[in-house]
Parts: C-alpha cells; sequence; structure tokens
C-alpha cells in the first residue's frame, strides 16, 4: 500500500514544476502588470499635457473671438446711429483700415440690404461685388438674432485663402434690415498658432464648431481638412449629453490613427477645441523600455524554467534511482534473509553487523542475540588459527575472497561442521576495505556423509576392518615413517587353516561369520593406536605393527592364535583339533637406505605364512626364524 508521505515523495517533481512554473507566471504577471500600470502613467501624463494644451486653445479661441465680436460690436453700434448714408461710409472706409492692425482680422466688410459691399479693409475695387449668396448673409437678412453669427471656413472671395467668419445683423432705425457687418479670421492664422506647440508628428490640435465643422487644424497648409464635416464622427453622437471638457481616445476619421485626445467647448461661443495626440506617439519611449525590460524579465522566466527543469528532471531521475535502489535492496535482502545459508556482514574488528535469520538454524542463537558479538565466537580451537589467517589477509588486501570449512559451535546440536566463503567489502565513498562479507553453509550432513563414503572406501564391508587399498596405503606411510624415525615395522599375515573345506561344510554364510569373528579378534589384539589390522584378501588378513620389533610381532601374532583357540569354533573339517585354526607369518623390519620397498616386508611375511602352514598349520612362524614356533605347546 502507497503511504500518503511516500505518495508525496513521487509527487515530489510535480510540485517542484509546479512551483517553478508558479514563480515564472508570477514574476512575468507582475512585470506585466507594471507596464500595464508604467503603460496607464503614460498615457495620463498625456492626458494632462493635452487637457492643458485644450485649455490654452479654447482660451485663445476665445481671446480671438471676443476681439471679433467687440469689433463687430462697435461697428455695428455705429452704423445703426449714422446709418449707412454715403457721409458714413465715407468716414467709415476711411477708418477700417486702421483696425486691421492685427494679424488675427483678416478683413472688415460691410454689406448693404442686398447685399453690395458698402465698405472693407480690403484695398479692391468692390463696385461690382454683392454677397447676397453667402449664407451668413441669408441668414442675418432672415432671423432679427442681433448676436455674432461664427460661420462654416470658407474661402475668401477677395484673397482666395480659408477664412472664418463673424458677422452681425445691421438694423435700420425700424428695426427692420439693413444690412450685414463682417469679419473675417485668416484659418492660417489658428494653424500658425497650433503649430508653435509640440504635440508630437502625429499630434493635432483642432478648431471646430458645435455643428461639427471643422474650423482650422494644425498641420493643415494645404487645406485638405478645413471645412470638413465631422458631424458624423463618433464625438458628436449624444454630443448634447457629454460634459463640455473630456478625454476622448477615438481613431480619426481624417487620418486613420489612434489618438487620446481631450475636447473642450467654449462657454461663450459656439466653438470647441480638440488636442491630441498619437497614441503611439504617447507609447513610443514606454513601448521601448517595456520590450527592453520585458526583454529581460521574459529571459530571467526562461533561465528559472530552463534551470528548474533541469533539477526536476535531477530530482525524477534522483527518484528513479533510489527506487531502484530499494527495489535492489529489497532483492537482496530478500535472497539474504530466505536463503538457507547465514549471510553476515563483519566489521574490521570482527563484530557481526549484519546477521541473516537462517542464524538459528546453524548456530541456535537468534540474530538479535547474535549482532555486535565477535564473528570468531563459537568456532573450533583447532580451526581458530586458521580462520584468523584467513581473515587477516582478507583484510589485508591479500585476498579478495576466501573459502574454509571449519567446526562450529551449535547452540542444541554441540558442534556441526560449516563451510563460509568471504568476500571483502568496500566503502562506496572511499572504496577503502570496510569488512568481510560471509555466507555460512552448514555441511554437517555433507561432512558426515562423505566420512562414510571415505571410510567405505578403505573398510572391508565383511568385517569392518581396513580394506586392502587401505592397507597398502598405510603399509606405505608407515614404511616410510619407520625409515624417517628409524624405528621398527612388523607385519602378521594370518590365513585361516583349509577355510575352503570350513566353507563347503558348514556354508558360506558360517564362513563369513567365522571371517567376522575373526576380525573381532584381531581389531581386539591390535590394541595400539597406531595398529592396523586389515582383511587383505579372501580369508587372508594382515596386522600392521608399526613401531614394533620381532618379539612385539609374535606377542601379537601368538595372541591372536590364542584368542581364536579361545574362541573355539567347531570345524571338523580341521584335524586335530576340530576348530577353527590360522597360521600366521610374521615379519618385522628396521627400514633402511638399503632396503628399497615395504614388498620385502610383506614377503617375507607371506614366506613365514607358508613356512607355519608347511609346518602344519595352527601356529606362528616368525621371518627369518622359519622354524616351528613353539605356539602348539604354549
Ligand atoms: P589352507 O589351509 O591351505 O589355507 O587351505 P584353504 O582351504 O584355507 O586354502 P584356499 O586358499 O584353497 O581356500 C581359501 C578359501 O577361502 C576359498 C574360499 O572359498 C574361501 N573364502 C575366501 N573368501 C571368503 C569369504 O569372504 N567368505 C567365505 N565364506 N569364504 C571365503
Ligand atoms: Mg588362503
Ligand atoms: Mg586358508
Amino acid at each position: 500500500m502507497v503511504t500518503s508521505r511516500e505518495l508525496g515523495k513521487t509527487r515530489l517533481p510535480l510540485w517542484a514544476a509546479g512551483f517553478i512554473a508558479l514563480v515564472c507566471v508570477v514574476i512575468l504577471g507582475l512585470s506585466a502588470w507594471r507596464e500595464w500600470e508604467a503603460r496607464k502613467v503614460d498615457l495620463g501624463n498625456a492626458e494632462i499635457e493635452v487637457a492643458n494644451l485644450a485649455h490654452s486653445l479654447v482660451q485663445h479661441a476665445d481671446d480671438t473671438f471676443e476681439l471679433a465680436d467687440t469689433l463687430l460690436v462697435g461697428l455695428v453700434h455705429r452704423l445703426e446711429i449714422d446709418g449707412t448714408g454715403p457721409e458714413t461710409i465715407a468716414k467709415l472706409q476711411a477708418y477700417l483700415p486702421t483696425r486691421k492692425s492685427s494679424d488675427r482680422i483678416r478683413g472688415i466688410f460691410i454689406y448693404d440690404a442686398a447685399g453690395r459691399w458698402l465698405a472693407t479693409t480690403e484695398r479692391i475695387d468692390f463696385s461690382k461685388l454683392n454677397n447676397s449668396d453667402r449664407d451668413y448673409f441669408r441668414r442675418h437678412r432672415d432671423s432679427a438674432d442681433p448676436g455674432t453669427l461664427i460661420g462654416p471656413p470658407v474661402k475668401s472671395r477677395s484673397g482666395g485663402q480659408w477664412i472664418i467668419t463673424a458677422s452681425r445683423r445691421i438694423n435700420d432705425i425700424d428695426g427692420g434690415f439693413a444690412g450685414v457687418a463682417l469679419l473675417t479670421i485668416d484659418v492660417s492664422y489658428f494653424v500658425k498658432f497650433y503649430e508653435r506647440f509640440d504635440i508630437g508628428a502625429n499630434g493635432s490640435a483642432s478648431l471646430l464648431n458645435t455643428s461639427g465643422i471643422m474650423l482650422a487644424r494644425s498641420r493643415d497648409n494645404d487645406g485638405a481638412f478645413v471645412g470638413r464635416d465631422l458631424s458624423n464622427a463618433p464625438l458628436f453622437k449624444g454630443w448634447d449629453s457629454r460634459p463640455a471638457a473630456a478625454v476622448y481616445y477615438f481613431k480619426s476619421p481624417l487620418d486613420g490613427v489612434q489618438r487620446l485626445s481631450y475636447y473642450q467647448r467654449s462657454s461663450r461661443y459656439p466653438l470647441m477645441v480638440l488636442a491630441s495626440k498619437s497614441q503611439d506617439d504617447v507609447l513610443a519611449p514606454w513601448r521601448r523600455a517595456a520590450t527592453t525590460r520585458m526583454t529581460f524579465v521574459v529571459g530571467l522566466a526562461l533561465l528559472i524554467a530552463m534551470i528548474g527543469s533541469y533539477l526536476v528532471r535531477q530530482l525524477v531521475q534522483r527518484q528513479r534511482t533510489a527506487q531502484a535502489l530499494v527495489t535492489t535492496e529489497a532483492n537482496f535482502r530478500l535472497l539474504a534473509e530466505q536463503s538457507s545459508d547465514m549471510v553476515t556482514r563483519i566489521s574490521l574488528d570482527n563484530r557481526l553487523l549484519y546477521v541473516s535469520p537462517s542464524c538459528a538454524r546453524i548456530t541456535g542463537w537468534s540474530a538479535e542475540e547474535l549482532l555486535g558479538t565477535s564473528a570468531l565466537a563459537g568456532i573450533h580451537a583447532d580451526d581458530m588459527e586458521r580462520v584468523e589467517q584467513a581473515i587477516a589477509a582478507l583484510k589485508n588486501g591479500e585476498a579478495e575472497e576466501a573459502r574454509f570449512i571449519y567446526r562450529q559451535r551449535h547452540r542444541d546440536k554441540g558442534e556441526i561442521w560449516a563451510e563460509a566463503a568471504l568476500h571483502v567489502t568496500l566503502a562506496s565513498d572511499s572504496g577503502t576495505i570496510d569488512g568481510v562479507v560471509a555466507v555460512v553453509r552448514d555441511i554437517t550432513e555433507q561432512k558426515d556423509l562423505q566420512d562414510r563414503l571415505a571410510s567405505l572406501a578403505t573398510t572391508d564391508g565383511l568385517t569392518g576392518l581396513a580394506n586392502r587399498r587401505a592397507f597398502d596405503e598405510r603399509l606405505a606411510d608407515e614404511w616410510a615413517r619407520a625409515r624417517r624415525d628409524g624405528t621398527q615395522l612388523s607385519l602378521l599375515l594370518i590365513d585361516v587353516d583349509h577355510f575352503k573345506k570350513f566353507n563347503d561344510h558348514y556354508g558360506h554364510l558360517a564362513g563369513d561369520a567365522c571371517l567376522r569373528a575373526l576380525g573381532r579378534i584381531l581389531s581386539a589384539q591390535a590394541r595400539r593406536p597406531a595398529d592396523l589390522a586389515a582383511r587383505y584378501g579372501g580369508e587372508e588378513f594382515a596386522v600392521l605393527l608399526p613401531n614394533t620389533g620381532p618379539d612385539g610381532c609374535a606377542e601379537v601374532g601368538e595372541g591372536i592364535r590364542q584368542a581364536l583357540q579361545d574362541l573355539a569354533m567347531l570345524h571338523a573339517q580341521n584335524p586335530p583339533t576340530r576348530l577353527v585354526t590360522a597360521s600366521l607369518g610374521g615379519a618385522a623390519a628396521l627400514p633402511s637406505q638399503a632396503m628399497a620397498d615395504c614388498s620385502t616386508l610383506v614377503a617375507a611375511a607371506d614366506r613365514a605364512l607358508y613356512a607355519a602352514k608347511d609346518a602344519g598349520r595352527d601356529q606362528l612362524v616368525m621371518s627369518g626364524q622359519v622354524i616351528p614356533w613353539p605356539a602348539k605347546s604354549a
């Protein structure tokens, strides 16, 4: 089952990736927000600028038209009092040019009720000119309104340039229509004034009347904009409900440029000004700086994302490695813990650092009991030196592995045979030897089997004595030892008398029993540890007596003969005793360099045996003496 903690661990890279993504998003978001704020500040500053400009422009327009208004009021007042008689007109004609001192005023004109020119500041022949077709003329003629009428821009009849007209109705004494006083202002006057302000390459300052007709516009030297009817532009939609002055964003219907502007209506005249800047111009510095700043920020976010993704990948990699390590560790632990062999880790000071549970079976002690104890405890004293040497060789780096068989104490069974395979372990950081791993196997059964097989190979099945092979090996060994030590070696060969007849008479099973009985006698008589009784073949036996001279040999031989006699097994075919008897040939030797090998001893004993047979059986003959041993009498 996966715990929430493990789940948290496996999701760690996901959390880390999420966190890094969040950091990137927050950085980008904050920067974008900051840039948006900076943009708003720039636009706000530009709004203040265009608002200030609009205030100035509307003031300027008011002043200009107020001047025109004052002049017209004065003129009309005079004409209405003095009438439009030739005298008055002559005076006026003399007076008017003096009023044209300011560059604001293009010209002043007086028309009679029929539209004929009466007087003007222009120095032209106007006797034939008639302005009764002009819109302002018709409006004054048709309306009794005494106010100043500011007309749409028109092309001057006298100069051909664009002009703005301001006109007033002249009444006669009865209040009837007596003519029109007209004052014209050059559009270029406003245009020049507007161009004094720095409003950017795509900015504009415009003067419009409240019906949406363009009166003057900066950068309009060729007159492309003047006179244009903009009453359909969105600004004039719902015009009456709009405030008198406000910031206004729009896409210019004249040049298609997106503008931020401030419009302000004149409080005195049906006019308005519109000061605008191109939004692109206003935002260009911000755009450049923001692009640079955002490039850095995006670069930083990318860097964070790259480093983050690298770290996350490392994290995933590490988790996989750790997972693999855990799996491997679990596998090895399973191997160690489920193995019938005892797996141990031994420190450099021979303490047990780890013991697998099978120690309970192999030593009788539990892993908890063994942990921290000496790894050498319980090893048989005779094996200790060998084991210590093997471990020392491992620790010194002389060998990488060692295998040995030793005896080990078992809590309940006493002693077992164990086989150990040892390997050094290396510290993962320094690579130096930091201990030993030992795998110990209980081989007691194997060892017993081995011993049994070994004994089977050297033991005679019928009598339990050593067999011929074991005898031959032992004879060679003892011969060599005797020669080395300068001691004597004796050999007795024993042959049952008339055993064929025994078999014939009593049967083979009885014959076997007889041979087993003789075997027991030989085992009993060959008393010394080094003595060896063996079945030499058929009903012939041999007794090897190391460190024994002729006398001792004769004594043992006679003892055997006597014991057989004492056993008194019936052998009807063996006169005269009619008991089982045997003939013995004995030989003793002091092996010297001169004597080539042990076969001489066997040959001597054999000859003595034959002599004993020849001499009538049931007796011992010693080699070299080949005279009847006084056995029967003894
Ligand atoms: P001698 O007195 O000359 O020794 O006569 P012998 O009959 O003992 O001599 P021989 O060597 O002719 O006979 C030996 C007999 O021993 C022949 C064989 O049947 C018998 N024999 C040999 N091995 C065994 C055995 O393992 N069991 C039995 N029952 N008989 C055996
Ligand atoms: Mg024989
Ligand atoms: Mg015989």
